[in-house]
């Protein structure tokens, strides 16, 4: 062995057993590809601009600055003691399991398919990952999760849910946060909820001391960049998660602009793409649709779209190597040959249909044996 392989095992000998197992999360930017045409991450395919106001550099941020939690509480409808910004919706996935999960002890739930970073985020911290597999519907299946609650201090329900884009039923997490009440805190992660706004939970809080709403700035407010997300609970719940948030969780050009985009102005602006995106993703739903190598596509209150497909790997890499990169569900349960599509510019869903229409779609084995066995591989 090399000094420096030598080196390296100890180093990562030295490493927490959970992390040295850890698989991190295998996002859009580490699968990398060399696309000019990116619909694998659920951004917006346009770069919005801004100009930095704030110049104190010299000083640290404010933790909670108050510009933004202001503007984001008033556009949410809830108080400003009930909002915490922080470094992302992923920021807000791990502020709640470091402050509500034993490690090795306690542990979340969540319901595949979905969101990945949940239980990345529990794995990093050494908390058990539950998993109540949605229904065929891709509902919730609420009586096995009230089988499944022993021992769980967080539920995760991501709504609408990534990938699948389907909403869930607001009368099944209510019913959920009954079951969970004085047990465990349940998370709703509304990442896309601006595509849908009228099925916000927000509402709810006053009913609910254990729900939070996860919020982010980086899908219809097209800053993925930024790195700017929200927390929103009842201002007892935010106190905990205070407690364990960094000092400075957001540098002062990210206030700075997050602050802009939650301006009058940033606001309409943000609807505005709304609308258009939605308008694109039905364009590009019918399209697909037509398509030989589609099998189904499911709804979408979102900015992506889930498709099954006849033979995904090859569809998959037939549009990588034309440079249009897509986002591979295949491995996740539930999710056999389906990929998902983020709603790009009208031209980008365009250069996706001009790849996917000469594909051809099921081919059937003839037996000839048996003439009735004409089944679709
Ligand atoms: C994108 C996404 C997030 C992460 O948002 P960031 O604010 O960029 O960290 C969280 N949850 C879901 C469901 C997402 O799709």
């Amino acid at each position: 062995m090399s000094e420096t392989s030598k080196q390296n095992v100890s180093v990562v000998g030295l490493a927490r057993e959970n992390v040295q197992q850890l698989t991190p999360y295998q996002s859009a930017r580490r699968l990398g590809g060399n696309g000019d045409v990116w619909l694998n991450a659920n951004e917006y395919a346009l770069a919005p601009h801004f100009e930095l106001t704030a110049q104190t550099f010299n000083r640290y941020p404010e933790c909670q600055p108050k510009d933004v939690v202001r503007r984001y509480a008033a556009y949410a409808g809830v108080q400003p003691e009930q909002v915490l910004v922080c470094r992302g919706a992923d920021e807000s996935i791990e502020l709640l399991i470091r402050a509500f999960c034993e490690p090795g002890k306690d542990a979340i739930l969540y319901c595949p398919p979905t969101y990945g970073m949940y239980s990345v985020s529990a794995e990093t911290f050494g908390v058990e990952g539950r998993t109540v597999m949605a229904k065929e519907d891709w509902q919730l299946d609420l009586p096995a999760i009230e089988q499944a609650l022993d021992g769980v201090k967080l539920v995760y329900v991501c709504s609408p849910n990534n990938p699948t884009g389907n909403l869930i039923n607001p009368e099944d997490i209510r019913s959920l946060l009954e079951t969970t009440r004085g047990k465990a805190v349940v998370a709703v992660d509304e990442a896309y909820i601006e595509f849908c706004p009228q099925a916000t939970v927000a509402g709810w809080l006053k009913d609910y001391p254990h729900l939070a709403i996860l919020r982010t700035l980086s899908k219809a407010f097209a800053l993925a960049g930024l790195r700017c997300g929200f927390t929103l609970a009842n201002s007892e719940l935010i106190d905990v998660l205070m407690k364990v948030i960094a000092p400075y969780p957001l540098s002062t050009p990210v206030a700075d602009i997050a602050a802009q985009a939650l301006s009058e102005q940033g606001l309409a602006l943000m609807r505005k793409r709304v609308a258009e995106v939605s308008e694109t993703r039905e364009w590009l739903r019918q399209q697909l649709e037509q398509c030989d190598c589609v099998e189904q596509v499911f709804t979408s209150e979102s900015n992506y779209l889930l498709a099954r497909f006849t033979a995904s790997s090859s569809v998959f890499k037939t549009l990588w190597d034309q440079g249009i990169i897509l986002r591979d569900q295949n491995k996740q349960p539930g999710l056999s040959g389906c990929l998902r599509i983020t709603i790009g510019t009208r031209q980008e869903c365009q250069r996706d249909i001009d790849a996917l229409r000469p594909l051809p779609g099921a081919t059937y084995t003839v037996r000839e044996t048996s003439s009735a066995s004409k089944e679709p591989m």
